[in-house]
């Protein structure tokens, strides 16, 4: 049978649940205010927590990188395209976390690919958290292992599925959960995965930045050397503010990922003017510690003006601050109310969080101002006494 033959079924399907996505049309820059198909909105809903993204000295950074190496890259790293700035960009990350080597990659996707299809294979086991990334799901189909999800945060329940094994294993999870903003129990996962012999990888794309000593993240964040976390990646599309991302690990998993990495060899590099804007964005992200500590105020002030009302928050302590609202169909209304009301909060539904667990998915950033939270907060109370 065809499969394009379905389609339009399957398209009307998913507006009836609810489940249709579209697309906003930004003419603006990430920032606290952007332009939206002509309409101004106050956004709560970027991943660009530092507020970076838009920085002039980043700008001013890859504009030089430009007119130093041009626009793109050209070719894959083990081709032609790795250049200089690669290389430094690569030093700096690996001097700055204190790791033997970094591996840049041209973005997250294909970094928690290239280490699941290149470390596991038919018969080894990956376990992972209900509530991890897409790509490292992706990552572990690809690479033909079994896969085991446990409960979110459920370190007895992997514990249990740990003892019946003997394959060669891997643990996966995300450092921060992206579509809740809990931190993982990541002190239980080292510990698991030292007893059972198992590896493991902390996917830190909402962490690096953010949290831990200027921004060191979520390992830093504990007081633990980095490497009691042997497969470490972080995202520079995020706090950040540029695109891409890298692995930290010893000496020999770069340069085994270097060989097998499918993910990593058969792809073009990222322009090296974005390497440039990286390097420029890690010096300010490691010195501005305002941004990490206004980020805090925001969070706080949110959390303590939504406990006024009745809020399903989440126990998270992090700028990813989400309201669960059950239904495709509540979080849809609330996410269209808001945008009327010049606020910009997607909706989030599943397959990308569980049935029933519909949510608002709110982010802050550190150019938003106290009164940009008080503002959120009274339009969330108008719609929870609806
Ligand atoms: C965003 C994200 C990724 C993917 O990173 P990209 O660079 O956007 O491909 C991977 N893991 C987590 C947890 C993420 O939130």
């Amino acid at each position: 049978m065809n499969p394009l033959a379905d389609l339009k079924n399957d398209l009307e399907l998913r507006k009836l649940e609810n489940l249709y996505r579209t697309r906003q049309i930004l003419y603006s820059p990430q920032g606290v205010e952007v332009n939206c198909n002509g309409k101004k909105l106050l956004s709560f809903c970027s991943n660009d927590y530092l507020g970076l993204a838009n920085d002039p000295r980043l700008i001013e950074a890859n504009f030089l990188g430009m007119k130093k190496y041009g626009v793109g890259s050209g070719a894959a790293h083990l081709i032609s395209g790795h250049s200089h700035s690669h290389h430094l960009l690569e030093q700096e990350l690996s001097d700055f976390l204190g790791v033997e080597r970094v591996l840049l990659f041209s973005t997250g996707y294909m970094a928690n690919v290239g280490i699941l299809t290149s470390l596991m294979s038919r018969n080894d086991i990956i376990f992972q958290d209900k509530l991890n990334h897409a790509s490292l799901i992706d990552g572990g189909l690809q690479s033909r292992a079994r896969l085991r999800r446990y409960d979110h945060l459920d370190t007895i329940m992997l514990e249990s599925m740990l003892e019946k094994i003997e394959n060669k294993s891997l643990i996966a999870s995300d450092g921060v959960f992206s579509m809740d903003g809990v931190r993982a129990p990541i002190e239980n996962l080292i510990q698991l995965s030292n007893q059972f012999n198992s590896a493991l990888l902390i996917d830190d794309a909402h962490g690096f930045g953010v949290l831990g000593e200027n921004g060191k993240g979520s390992i830093h964040a504990l007081g633990l050397s980095m490497s009691k976390v042997p497969l470490y990646v972080a995202t520079l599309g995020k706090a950040l503010g540029t695109m891409g991302a890298f692995v930290a690990g010893s000496e020999e998993l770069i340069e085994t990922l270097i060989q097998r990495a499918r993910s990593y060899i058969y792809t073009t590099a990222m322009p090296p003017s974005l390497a440039e804007a990286t390097r420029a964005s890690l010096k300010i992200m490691a010195s501005e510690n305002w941004r990490r500590l206004h980020l805090t105020d925001l969070v706080n002030r949110f959390r303590a003006g939504a406990k006024e009302f009745d809020l399903e928050l989440v126990n998270s302590d992090t700028p990813i601050q989400p309201i669960i609202l059950g239904n495709a169909e509540t979080a849809l209304r609330w996410s269209n109310t808001l945008f009327e009301k010049g606020i910009l909060i997607n909706a989030i539904r599943p397959p990308t969080v569980p049935e029933g667990s519909a949510r608002l998915r709110i982010t802050f950033s550190a150019t938003h101002q106290i009164e940009h939270i008080d503002y959120l907060l009274g339009e969330l109370r108008r719609l929870s006494e609806n």
